[in-house]
């Protein structure tokens, strides 16, 4: 089987054919617009002729995701958890004196990216979106407990990220 296959993206496909004519097999010719994944032999000459970058070569095999369990969520906590106390020793720096301000900045910024990668690596939402924020406060309200717990446990967090 082959490593990878073409997928062709719709929206911002032009159908000028380029792909029709560099394809060995006829796979990217197909009623329902989308490349045939039985006829790809997944050696990327359209993804390479296409000018409007609307192919892109995916894998067959994916990778495994990480397991969200719980053991695996608390132990991502702790790491954001740190990283969180480390941003308000930063800050209390910062509030001492001026000197180190672009550093102690440069790295309250990138603990913060770190705590959202972990956050979202966890399998949680990224509670300052606005729309997120929006449904953790309906669950908040209206959620079973166990919910609430979780809704509440994230939107704690807003004030530290
Ligand atoms: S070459 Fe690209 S833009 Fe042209 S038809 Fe194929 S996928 Fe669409
Ligand atoms: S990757 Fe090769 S075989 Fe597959 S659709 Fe594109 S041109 Fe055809």
């Amino acid at each position: 089987m082959e490593k990878s296959h073409a997928y062709r993206n719709l929206k911002i496909c032009t159908k000028d054919c380029l792909c029709l004519f560099v394809c060995p097999t006829g796979a990217t010719d197909n009623e329902t617009g989308q490349i045939d994944f039985e006829k790809c032999i997944g050696c990327g000459a359209c993804a390479a002729a296409c000018p409007a970058k609307a192919i892109t070569m995916i894998p067959n095999k994916m990778p495994k995701p990480q397991l969200k369990n719980e053991k695996v969520i608390s132990k991502m906590f702790k790491i954001a958890n740190s990283k969180i106390e480390q941003n308000q020793i930063l800050k209390n720096l910062l509030n001492e004196n001026k000197e180190d301000e672009k550093l102690l900045k440069a790295l309250i910024h990138s603990n913060k990216v770190i705590i959202e990668d972990i956050i979202r690596e966890s399998g949680y939402m990224i509670p300052q979106n606005k729309n997120t924020n929006k449904l953790l406060k309906d669950i908040q309200k209206n959620g079973d407990n166990s919910s609430k717990e979780y809704a509440t446990n994230l939107l704690n967090k807003i004030n530290f990220i």
